[in-house]
């Protein structure tokens, strides 16, 4: 406090001694006019300094802070000292602010911020997608006009916000979106969204694959269930009838035998923890064999052909390869009539060696062709059935495909016929000994 009185009680102290002095000499009234003179020019000297700091204030600026003496020197030094203080604590407000701002606007999730009246304050670009809402023209909107759906609306007067909504995304209905409101500080709220369209798929696959299983269970179940209560009715069975109906039952016991191994078989290749166990595969061992086995399977109604041109082997797993190869060549004999041809080929292709299965049966349509991995996907259900497939001989092969890095590729036309070839890069190949076969660039 004396810090700031002295230096003004000093300049008034020096106007009276001079106004004393001025009186002593020269009179009353000189000293009168020097004390109003002196008092008078301070109050000028207060009010330009007070002036220049009005200035200063309504400029806003933080530079250019006016110069002074004595007091308004530690005035302004004070108010220049608070304002550097000011300064660097904005500074560093702007910068968490920043680094929450680059955080939200990386997190995947949706984040609306809404006031005490549901209008939204801040969005991150995720809510932008998940809502379909405008940077500029939807602040400050309220929530409700933007999301024009019943169960959100019923949902944001609910009050009830410990479970999630799911809802279709405004922006697009193909996307699916789980929203949950968190209030938080003075009747504020916070709106996540998430994007739950894979799980929702993901759902959707496994609800239709237990449908398709039960299904597939049911109908050999029902057949063996019905000859078995026929059976308990009976008193007497004849022997020739008996014969007849438990060799039914076989094929159906047989059916359901060989689709719970085709679901083993797919839930094995689908576990993340069974790795592939590599081995070198004789490929053209492999495809001799499976040609036998065509004609066994065959029965003499089909001319078969075999086309070996390379004679690379393969690093994999031979059981996993045999499978699914095997499935190739059991299809073409399944769904290629009678007197049809088909042929066997492992040969080079460009930086590949393929494994081809051609047959002259029906061929597929080509809106088919996309589908024909799915599981249970098939094209002539009754054709699939009364030759013994399960439907998911294809997606077997797929994933046998997927693990050795090869290829899968499918072609076929109506009337003409198919062709399936697996074709498989040259780093699972291990390069032919003997000279005459094309080497692999
Ligand atoms: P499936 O056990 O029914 O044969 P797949 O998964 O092996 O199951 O094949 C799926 C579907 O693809 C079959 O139901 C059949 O309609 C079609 N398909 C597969 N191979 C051939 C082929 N060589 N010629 C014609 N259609 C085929």
């Amino acid at each position: 406090m004396f810090d700031f009185w002295w230096r003004p009680l000093l300049v008034l102290g020096g106007i009276l001694v001079a106004a004393l002095i001025v009186g002593m000499v020269l009179g009353v009234n000189s000293a009168v006019a020097v004390l109003l003179l002196g008092v008078l020019a301070y109050l000028g000297y207060h009010l330009y300094q007070m002036a220049a700091l009005t200035r200063w204030l309504e400029q806003g600026e933080r530079d250019g802070m006016p110069q002074a003496r004595g007091a308004w020197d530690d005035i302004f030094y004070g108010l220049e000292r608070q304002l550097r203080r000011q300064k660097r604590s904005a500074n560093k407000l702007t910068a968490v602010l920043e680094r929450f701002e680059h955080a939200a606007q990386a997190i995947p999730d949706g984040i609306v911020m809404l006031n005490g009246t549901d209008q939204i304050d801040w969005f991150n670009p995720a809510a932008s997608r998940h809502f379909g809402l405008d940077d500029a023209a939807d602040r400050g909107q309220f929530i409700g006009y933007l999301i024009r759906q019943v169960p959100f609306h019923d949902y944001l007067a609910g009050h009830n916000y410990s479970e999630a909504l799911v809802m279709k995304s405004p922006a697009s209905r193909d996307v699916t979106l789980s929203v949950q409101l968190v209030p938080f500080g003075d009747k504020r709220k916070m709106l996540i969204s998430r994007d739950i369209t894979q799980i929702e798929l993901l759902e959707a696959m496994r609800r239709d694959f237990v449908a398709n299983v039960s299904h597939e269970l049911r109908t050999p179940l029902t057949v063996v269930g019905g000859f078995l209560e026929t059976f308990s009715d009976m008193e007497h069975i004849n022997p020739v009838d008996f014969r007849r109906y438990s060799d039914l039952m076989q094929q159906q016991t047989e059916r359901m035998r060989m689709l719970v191994e085709d679901l083993l078989t797919l839930s094995r290749l689908e576990s993340p923890q069974n790795r592939l166990q590599e081995s070198e595969v004789d490929v053209p061992a492999l495809v001799q064999s499976l040609y036998q086995e065509a004609h066994s399977l065959s029965a003499g109604r089909h001319h078969i052909e075999l086309v070996l041109t390379a004679t690379h082997w393969v690093k994999g797993n031979p059981d996993e390869l045999r499978s699914a190869l095997g499935n190739l060549v059991s299809n073409a004999v399944r769904y290629t009539p009678k007197d049809g041809h088909i042929s066997l080929h492992w040969e080079v292709q460009g930086g590949e060696v393929c494994f081809r299965v051609r047959d002259s049966g029906d061929g597929i349509e080509a809106h088919h062709i996309p589908r024909l991995t799915e599981r249970f996907y098939r094209v002539d259900r009754g054709r699939s059935r009364e030759t013994g497939g399960t439907g998911l001989g294809l997606a077997i092969v797929k994933h046998v495909v997927t693990r050795h890095q090869a290829r899968l590729m499918i072609d076929s036309q109506v009337g003409k016929g198919s062709c399936f070839a697996v074709c498989f890069p040259a780093s699972r190949l291990i390069a032919p000994v003997t000279a005459s076969v094309p080497a692999l660039t």
